[in-house]
């Protein structure tokens, strides 16, 4: 019988990690399957349990889950516990280890995909939510000269800025602080996007050469790629390349296989 895996989400129909982890599959020739499952807003635990029970071998946590994921875990991999929030499962026994890959995800898909090196530049992470909370200590073990975080509501980035100051300089910074400010690296880690809004980022933040990138992703560019746009940036990458980077560290940490990425970050724009 196949290995079973699954992404667990609410709402999930929209997942790529089906396709992602089927591609991976078939490319690496592991026999294993791979789907998506519609856990009830409270009913994460049992939704866990009864894939348990089905054999399931690891598990991929998507919204609104992941804290939860984080809650269940008896183990937590350095990069979970300091972002305190879980997107991969693996089921061993009565043992569940939680990891979270989302910042591994983004920083190969920034260094390794877009060639673009992190050491000694100015970063500036604009959102203070689940997504920027997990990625803030793979960007500071690149050594980053700064890692600047700006939010609507400040108080979550200066709350931010005081839980990782240990691992390296990060400050808060407002809004309205930014004017005549500039960064080699913008990281959009709203979900303005999603609304089709740009968070409220003065002209003038890129420095020459830099790169702007939006976690999300889907069809044409984001109302902040189209700002970078606007503003001269030649650097625009959404969140497809991360989103796959981050599966590709989960199937690691399940089959101990490095998939090939390239091939399967293609696929995804082709299909958008
Ligand atoms: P959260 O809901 O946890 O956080 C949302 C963040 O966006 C908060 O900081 C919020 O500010 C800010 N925000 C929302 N609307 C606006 C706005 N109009 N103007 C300014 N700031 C705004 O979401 P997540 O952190 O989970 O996700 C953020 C984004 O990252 C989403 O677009 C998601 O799709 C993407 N993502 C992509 C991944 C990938 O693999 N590519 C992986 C994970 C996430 P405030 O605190 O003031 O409410």
């Amino acid at each position: 019988m196949p290995d079973y895996y699954a992404v667990i989400g609410n709402p999930v129909a929209h997942s790529k990690s089906p396709l992602i982890h089927g591609e991976f599959s078939r490319q690496a020739g592991q026999d294993m399957r791979y789907e998506a499952i519609l856990a009830p807003r409270d009913g994460f635990l049992a939704a866990v349990a009864g894939f348990r029970q089905h054999g399931g071998k690891g598990l991929n946590v998507t919204v609104p889950f992941k804290l939860e994921a984080f809650g269940i875990s008896t183990r937590l991999t350095g990069r979970a516990s300091a972002a305190q929030a879980v997107n991969t499962l693996v089921l061993e026994g009565e043992a569940i280890l939680g990891d979270n890959t989302d910042g591994a995800g983004l920083v190969r898909d920034i260094t390794d995909n877009l060639g673009f090196s992190l050491s000694g530049k100015r970063v500036l992470l604009v959102g203070a939510g689940g997504a920027a909370r997990g990625v803030i200590v793979p960007l500071l073990e690149r050594e980053p000269r700064i890692l600047a975080i700006a939010n609507r509501t400040r108080e979550k980035a200066h709350d931010l800025q005081r839980r990782f100051s240990g691992f390296g300089n990060v400050v808060a910074i407002d809004y309205t602080d930014l004017h005549g400010e500039r960064f080699d690296l913008v990281i959009n880690a709203t979900s303005a996007s999603l609304a089709g809004e740009l968070p409220p980022l003065p002209a003038g933040i890129f420095a020459a050469g830099s790169l702007a990138y939006d976690m999300m992703y889907g069809n044409g560019h984001t109302p902040f790629l189209q700002f970078a746009k606007r503003e001269g940036v030649a650097g625009l990458a959404d969140g497809v390349g991360m989103l796959v980077e981050q599966a590709a560290e989960s199937f690691f940490l399940w089959r101990g296989i490095r998939p090939r990425t390239d091939t399967v970050i293609e696929m995804l724009r082709s299909h958008a």
